[in-house]
């Protein structure tokens, strides 16, 4: 099929509603099975001798599975069937390549769909909703429109004068990417190595420990579709354990990443110290943190405003690279928006997902839990900031976290300008007639440019805002919250510190997979 898709709809998961049935008996089942979780390497499982043990972020003594961790051995493995297996997969007709994908997002958003949606909820502790709309709805989604986005590339062919005869082919990179993918989202883990993998690349697809859980579930998705053994090879496995032996081989032509800034680095720099021993130069893509910010001016809509924080920041726990994390608030409506914002905070409960009322679960692990409420400690010290709602966190039973807030005098304070990745939202009030100035402030204060969001009625004022923060953000909202990019709709991916914005789900992605071999034939 390969007409335009359209955007997977969401279910709802209403009280009472038959899906919400289907999905608890689903989480009912999935509690009661411990899984082993192998390596699949060259389509079998293989399973190693070193494990760890699979837990949930919200009730950490519950155990899901056990998985099993890849070193230098599965790597060598996984390489050389990977190398062996692209030989038949670089040269199988594209449409083919591409229906198995197709076919992957119908299993998603069919059979499986409650699989998908309860391995997230208990791996990475989402509620059901913000499961269904990423486990489902975007990694369908980035399945069929890169489908679609390939079928328009490959038709792209060059100008044919009288008597010649040009054309391109876009060729697969020769050797193999590396998929390096993170815990918070599991259409990001599932594209990771499917992008790649579509356009007849084949992957080395190591997954968050993290949520290994629902990424094993991709994967099984995958080969249920019909994906060839050795195309996408899963590893998991320790950053260091299975990123020196693959980033060492010189067969490596790719990496695709998303994950944290300082692992981008020491993996950009390691394949700067290998670069001599490539055979090709790897192509790197990848997306890193952000600093996302709200900037309010004097005429914005207050109530609107109020729903923008409190769901930018703190849906999924503030787990997003794009979640909202400063916000920036003009003195003539504050005492009026602090208010109206702390009610709001004040209604939102934290707890078990598996309670389908909650709106937030746990932070992903207690490594995570330990940096932000090391965040929230630092601010309840400091003499230019203090907590204006939550504060509190508790890991007794699981890594929770209440949704806080901190007010400071300071634009520049500690929790301004680091990524915390939590539930943390740091609010710094301006004196309307510094509005310019302000934004100057905005436009510096991180070196992320990830996401943020504008928020005016005044036209004008817009665009003084899009003008004074152009580079600030490669996904920028105008009267919306800076989280939830749809496939399609807005291509996803930041610069500066960010990333190398090579939009996830977009063209411009897919290009990077593929090398053009220019051919012009005479007669
Ligand atoms: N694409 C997600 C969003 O727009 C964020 C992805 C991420 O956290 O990396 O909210």
């Amino acid at each position: 099929n390969f007409q335009e898709p359209i955007n997977e709809p969401y279910l709802q998961y209403a009280p009472g509603s038959a899906e919400r049935k289907v999905l608890k008996e689903r989480l009912k089942e999935l509690k009661q099975e411990e899984i082993e979780i192998p390596a699949i390497i060259n389509g079998k499982e293989v399973k190693t001798d070193r494990t760890q043990d699979v837990t949930m972020p919200h009730n950490h003594s519950h155990k899901l599975g056990t998985v099993h961790l890849c070193g230098e051995k599965e790597v060598k493995m996984a390489v050389d069937g990977a190398l062996e297996a692209q030989k038949e997969w670089a040269n199988m007709p594209w449409q083919e390549r591409v229906a198995i994908f197709q076919r992957a997002a119908d299993i998603i958003t069919g059979p499986e769909r409650f699989t998908m949606n309860a391995t997230t909820m208990l791996a990475q502790s989402k509620t059901p909703q913000q499961s269904e709309i990423e486990a489902v709805g975007e990694l369908a989604d980035f399945l069929r429109f890169n489908a679609w986005y390939l079928t328009k590339i490959y038709k792209d062919q060059p100008y044919s004068p009288d008597g010649m005869w040009n054309r391109v082919e876009y060729r697969p990179l020769e050797g193999f990417i590396f998929a390096v993918s993170p815990f918070n989202f599991t259409a990001i883990a599932g594209n990771l190595p499917s992008a790649p993998a579509m356009c007849g690349n084949v992957a080395i697809w190591k997954p968050s420990v993290e949520s290994v859980y629902s990424s094993y579930y991709v994967m099984k998705v995958l080969q249920e579709a019909g994906l060839p053994d050795g195309v996408i090879q899963f590893l998991p496995g320790e950053g260091a354990d299975v990123g020196e032996p693959v980033l060492a081989n010189e067969n490596l032509s790719g990496l695709h990443f998303t994950g944290s800034e300082p692992t981008f680095n020491h993996l950009w720099k390691t394949i700067g110290n290998n670069v001599d021993k490539y055979k090709t130069y790897p192509r790197i893509v990848g997306e890193t943190g952000g600093k996302d910010f709200i900037f309010a001016h004097k005429t914005a809509d207050v109530d609107r405003l109020v729903i923008a924080a409190i769901r930018g920041a703190f849906e999924y726990q503030g787990q997003k690279c794009s979640a909202a994390s400063r916000m920036y608030v003009p003195q003539s409506f504050w005492p009026e928006y602090r208010e109206k914002l702390l009610a709001e905070v004040k209604k939102i409960k934290v707890g078990d997902v598996e309670d389908f009322s909650n709106f937030m679960g746990a932070v992903i692990s207690r490594k995570a839990f330990d940096k932000i409420s090391g965040y929230i400690d630092y601010a309840k010290e400091a003499d230019d900031a203090e907590i204006i709602a939550g504060g509190e966190y508790d890991d007794s039973k699981g890594y929770f976290i209440q949704p806080t807030v901190i007010l400071t005098t300071n634009p520049k304070f500690k929790t301004m300008q680091e990524e915390i990745f939590g539930p943390v939202l740091t609010i710094y009030v301006y004196e309307d007639d510094k509005f310019e100035e302000t934004l100057d402030l905005c436009n510096s204060t991180s070196p992320y440019a990830l996401t943020g969001a504008i928020w005016a009625k005044d036209r004008y004022a817009l665009n003084i805002m899009a003008d004074k923060l152009r580079q600030a953000a490669g996904n920028f909202y105008i009267n919306d919250k800076p989280t939830a990019a749809v496939v399609n709709q807005q291509p996803f991916g930041g610069a500066r510190r960010s990333g190398t914005n090579d939009k996830a789900g977009s063209m411009v992605n897919l290009y990077k997979w593929l090398s053009m071999r220019s051919m012009k034939e005479t007669y």
